[in-house]
């Protein structure tokens, strides 16, 4: 994935005195203030910044200097609903906020910010009139669903969202505990350095390597290689590569004598095997925050499509499959444990 191009938030000129006097509108003045769909900041150099209704922006917080560039994480950050103004000089946007991790925790002492990192920003119900003098740059917040598995890869430095805030009722959404780890603590993908990912259905879950068993049985790298490609994505049923091919494994084979059945797997470029059979990771040493999720699952799906149905893999399946982001470049054998919940090797 090509990195985005590093640029720091711009600065504004020192005010000495704020230009107006009337200060936050109340909810009734709002009602009666002129709508806007866009507005305009001045940077120091005199550049100008446009900012329209839907777009996610920096907001310098209370106390934080205008005149100086700050870290990313320092800015507070909020989606634009609505600008309105009093004047050419006094413009206002309603703002939906998004939180830090230490921010809902002061008002849910349940949130676990050990589960959450640096970037990871929580959408809330809860919204404020801004003075536009106070925006400080587009920003965005990347929506990570952890459950998905075709989510988007983002880089380690993106500003994401896992969940959502309602302010009054005190909840989070989505219930932390469904994608938590079995030892309830959540995945922080600034510490945690593998967490495999069952993409099973019924699991798709991430699970701190730490936290996970053994298999019982040990398997030979070719064994291991078709456990790993038969834990399907696309069912929860236990069915190996010939019972999808529709033939019973021979038994000379599996004592390792030549077999007349031919590999069901043969069929299929080697490549598009190879992407199908990596663990599914991610985490700080295994690829990145989303690591490899959405690149072996959309292999495993193509073969078990083709196997089901019988039919042959479609011309484009190389468009279909990111196999750079499947397949890690030399890292060091990730040891093999069990799902906890299936029990299926990852
Ligand atoms: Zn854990
Ligand atoms: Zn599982």
């Amino acid at each position: 994935m090509p990195r985005r191009k590093k640029k720091s938030l711009f600065t504004h000129k020192k005010v000495s005195k704020p230009k107006f006097t009337l200060g936050i509108p109340t909810d009734r003045e709002w009602e009666t203030m002129q709508h806007y769909a866009c507005f305009v900041v001045p940077d120091e150099e005199g550049n100008q910044h446009s900012f329209k209704i839907h777009q996610t922006a920096f907001i310098l917080p209370d106390g934080v200097l205008p005149d100086t560039s700050h870290h990313p994480t320092a800015y507070w950050i909020g989606r634009i609903k609505q600008i309105r103004a009093r004047n050419e000089e006094d413009v206002w946007a309603r703002v939906q906020w998004y939180w830090s991790p230490q921010e809902v925790n002061s008002v849910i002492k349940s949130f676990d910010v050990s589960g959450c990192g640096q970037y990871e920003r929580i959408m809330s119900d809860y919204y404020d009139y801004v003075s536009t003098a106070s925006f400080c740059d587009h920003a965005t917040v990347m929506r990570y669903d952890e459950r998905a598995v075709d989510q988007e890869e983002f880089d380690s430095d993106h500003f994401y969202c896992r969940f959502d805030l309602e302010y009054r009722a005190r909840r989070i959404l989505p219930n932390v505990e469904n994608t938590a780890c079995c030892c309830g603590v959540s995945y922080n993908p600034d510490r945690d350095p593998v967490m495999h990912f069952c993409p099973r259905p019924a699991c798709r879950a991430a699970y701190h390597q730490e936290c996970l068993t053994r298999p019982d049985k040990k398997l030979d790298k070719i064994a291991r290689n078709r456990k790993f490609i038969e834990n399907w994505p696309d069912t929860d049923e236990n069915l190996s590569i010939e019972d999808l091919a529709g033939s019973r494994p021979c038994r000379k084979r599996r004592k390792g004598l030549k077999s007349s059945v031919p590999d069901p797997l043969e069929q299929f470029p080697e490549t598009l095997v190879r992407a199908a059979q990596q663990q599914i990771v991610k985490g700080v040493q295994a690829g990145g925050v989303v690591g490899n999720v959405k690149a072996v699952v959309a292999a495993r799906q193509l073969i078990y499509c083709s196997l089901l149905e019988g039919s042959p893999l479609p011309t484009d399946w190389k468009d279909k499959i990111d196999v750079e982001a499947a397949i890690p470049p030399k890292r060091k054998g990730t040891p093999v444990f069990v799902c906890p919940q299936c029990k299926n090797l990852i």
